[in-house]
């Protein structure tokens, strides 16, 4: 019989976040697969357990899944526990996980905290839909474009981010995303946990505030905010062309509407009109 794999979640900061079934499962596996053995280990010691240990990080994913997978074919029982919080949710385990699922292997989940999880339950934001989009790529023009991509979307999202690009990812996401609420959620369950919460061009981060481990979360786009967006996605001749259609407006009326509702003037709307009709009958 194959052994069975535990993705086994560990505290965010606070040690007493831990549950019973994974103190449980951490005292009865063979071996705990973990990031870094110092800091598992101290977490262990906390709670009396030891264990054999074996280090599991995005450095030796690779041949380390491997060794894992045939230890688990012999037999043994192996937890795997991440750094902090849910391993796999940006953090190793993915390709082992794949790995014992191919090969049949069971894969339990005892599931525990997660920084994403935490901040959103206190974040005061919508928690119906959210979007969870990780750590944003660090170069300034990848981080834009994802966020850009990300505009769209009508969900909380939810990023990890490093607490020396905060600020640049702020001033990147009010421009990408327009000006939101957001929340910076700071040192989770630790003994300097703090929320920040304001309009994005409204939050100040003073030195401490840029320390320790923050989830960014923002809020989806105002119910003004998605109809602007929307408005530009459409050209004044088919928002023209459809009152003319749907309400039996003439073009001249019709246009009226479309100018004050894009806060432009008549002439101005009138001119894009004919432009926008000269390009499309070029086409
Ligand atoms: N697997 C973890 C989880 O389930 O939350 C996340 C690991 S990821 C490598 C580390 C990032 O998570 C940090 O850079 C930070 O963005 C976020 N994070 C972890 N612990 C946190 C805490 N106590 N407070 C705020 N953010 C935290």
């Amino acid at each position: 019989m194959p052994g069975t794999l535990y993705t086994v979640a560990t505290p965010i900061g606070n040690l007493e976040d831990i549950t019973l079934r994974a103190l449980r499962i951490l005292r009865e596996v063979d071996l705990i697969a973990c990031e870094d053995t110092r800091h598992t280990r101290k977490l262990l010691s906390h709670y009396g357990i030891a264990k054999p240990l074996i280090s599991y990080h995005e450095h030796n994913e690779r041949e380390r899944a491997a060794q894992l997978i045939s230890k688990l074919e012999s037999g043994i029982d192996i937890a795997l526990v991440s750094d902090a919080g849910t391993p796999l949710v940006s953090d190793p385990g993915y390709r082992l996980v794949r790995e014992a699922i191919e090969r049949d292997i069971a894969v339990v989940p005892i599931p525990g905290p997660s920084a994403l999880i935490a901040a959103l339950a206190a974040s005061g934001l919508a928690t119906d839909e959210f979007l969870f989009a990780g750590f944003l790529p660090s170069k300034k023009s990848a981080r834009r474009a994802r966020l850009a991509e990300l505009a769209a979307i009508k969900s909380t999202l939810i990023f990890y981010e490093a607490p020396h690009r905060i600020k640049e990812t702020l001033a990147d996401a009010l421009e990408a995303l327009g000006n939101r609420e957001c929340v910076i959620a700071r040192e989770l369950t630790k003994l300097h946990e703090e929320f920040t919460r304001g309009r994005l061009n409204e939050i100040e981060l003073n030195e401490r505030a840029m320390r320790g481990e923050i989830v960014l979360l923002i809020a989806p786009p105002d119910e003004d905010m998605v109809e602007q967006a929307e408005a530009s996605a459409t050209t004044i001749r088919e928002e023209v062309e459809q009152l003319m259609r749907d309400e039996g407006l003439d073009q001249k009326a019709a246009l009226k509407r479309v100018a004050r509702s894009r806060r432009m003037s008549k002439s101005a709307a009138y001119k894009l009109f004919l432009e926008e009709r000269a390009a499309d009958d070029l086409e």
